[in-house]
């Protein structure tokens, strides 16, 4: 006989965000239930990314309780320069030179920030959590929704689809999506190199695609080069080949990179839905937008989604009103689409004025780049922008 659930909310995706929304509700009281396809994280091979953190997005954490023992495995990132190889151009953000003593963010290891918020939702009171169930179907039921997954039935009043960038729950609301492949792919892995890294990252136009080096614990990096499909063999192949092609493209004071650890690639593409909630259903973290890696800001959206969506519930709550009404979904709706759309906005405007290659234009960005370093207002709008400010 199959086993029936009732909660107020069901999340569908316990990863990042789906795990960090768990969470950040919990002073609210609610009975939430998560549903994942995957198994839990002990038995799930090594995610080998890396994330950036800004600023503002850890202080989320923090208010959340999940940075805790975080900050002993972050490496503090305290620059960042963005240089374009076709020009020479370089520029660099330093809160220093804006008398702020906090840094631009912190890089982490994917496993250490998946572990460290399921741990947190771990203590969560009236938190169930579902492993490898597949969900099958939805159907709305008076004041509830009920998924039906293959081995239970979960009635809610809300479900939220925290399930990534293929999400299963977004093909259930009906909404126009704003979809684009981009013809390349990012390629991820750590480098070791010989000298120390300062905290410094890197942002490198390259004519084959933007080259990020990011500061890790120790004398290693992160590495998130997106690159057209029909060069990837000469970074997924050889880790000679891959090595020779890096330290051609980039050499900082880091010195040259001497070993590069397991290499994965990934697809890149934007997906925007219009609508982030209907039906009883909301949107958060990739699932509501994906977007290229450029400037390493998906997930500090998705956790800016956590706190928007928060905060509408908690508004709902206090007023007395239907968590998965209308009312609520619009509200959050509101509060999200105007950051979804304009850091997709930057990032794909950034992609495309560093892929032009001509003369006229490669000369544009060099005046373009000194212009923001001899602004200091526009200069310190764009750290801020990148801290999460
Ligand atoms: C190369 C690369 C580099 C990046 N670097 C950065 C960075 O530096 N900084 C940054 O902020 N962002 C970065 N991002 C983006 C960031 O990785 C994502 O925004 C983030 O992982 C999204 O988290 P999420 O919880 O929404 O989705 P996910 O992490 O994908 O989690 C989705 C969860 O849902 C589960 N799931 C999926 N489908 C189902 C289903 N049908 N039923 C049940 N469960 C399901 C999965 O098992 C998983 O646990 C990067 C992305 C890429 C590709």
């Amino acid at each position: 006989m199959i086993n029936t659930h009732e909660a107020d909310i069901v999340i569908v995706g316990g990863g990042l965000v789906g795990g960090a929304l768990a969470k950040s509700l919990a002073p609210l009281g609610l009975k939430i239930c998560i549903v994942d396809q995957a198994p839990p994280l002990n038995k799930q091979q090594h995610d080998t990314r890396t994330t950036a953190i800004a600023a503002a997005s850890a202080s989320l954490l923090r208010e959340w309780g999940i940075w805790g023992n975080l900050e002993q495995e972050a490496q503090v990132i305290s620059k960042i320069v963005v240089s374009d190889q076709q020009n020479g151009a370089a520029l660099t953000f330093d809160p220093r030179d804006f008398a702020r003593s906090e840094p631009m963010g912190w890089m982490l290891h994917n496993k250490n920030l998946r572990e460290a918020i399921a741990n947190a939702a771990s203590h969560v009171e009236g938190l169930e959590w579902f492993y490898e169930e597949k969900c099958e179907k939805v159907a709305t039921a008076g004041m509830r929704i009920m998924l039906t997954t293959n081995k239970r039935e979960i009635k809610a009043k809300l479900l939220i689809g925290a399930d990534g960038r293929g999400s299963w729950v977004r093909g259930l609301i009906n909404t126009t999506l704003s979809r684009w492949h981009y013809d390349q792919v990012a390629v991820t892995a750590i480098l070791h190199h010989p000298h120390e890294h300062n905290g410094v990252a890197v942002e490198h136009f390259t004519p084959i695609g933007p080259l990020a080096f990011l500061p890790m614990q120790g004398k290693t990096s992160g590495l998130v080069w997106s690159i057209k499909p029909h060069l990837l063999s000469k970074l997924m192949k050889e880790a000679s080949e891959a090595l020779s092609l890096i330290n051609s493209s980039l050499e900082d004071h880091r010195g040259q990179i001497t070993k590069i650890d397991a290499r994965r690639e990934y697809p890149l593409e934007v997906i925007l839905p219009r609508h982030l909630g209907k039906n009883r259903i909301a949107l958060a973290g990739d699932a509501a937008h994906c977007m290229h890696p450029v400037a390493g800001q998906g997930l500090n959206v998705g956790l800016r989604d956590v706190k928007r969506l928060v905060e509408s519930i908690t508004w709902a709550v206090s007023l007395g009103l239907d968590i998965g009404s209308s009312v609520v979904l619009d509200h959050y709706t509101k509060a999200s689409r105007p950051d979804h759309l304009s850091m997709t906005a930057v990032t794909d405007g950034l992609l495309r004025v560093f892929e032009l290659s001509s003369r006229p234009a490669t000369f544009a960005r060099k005046m373009g780049l000194r212009v923001v370093n001899m602004v200091p207002f526009l200069k310190k709008r764009l750290m801020l922008h990148a801290m999460g400010y």
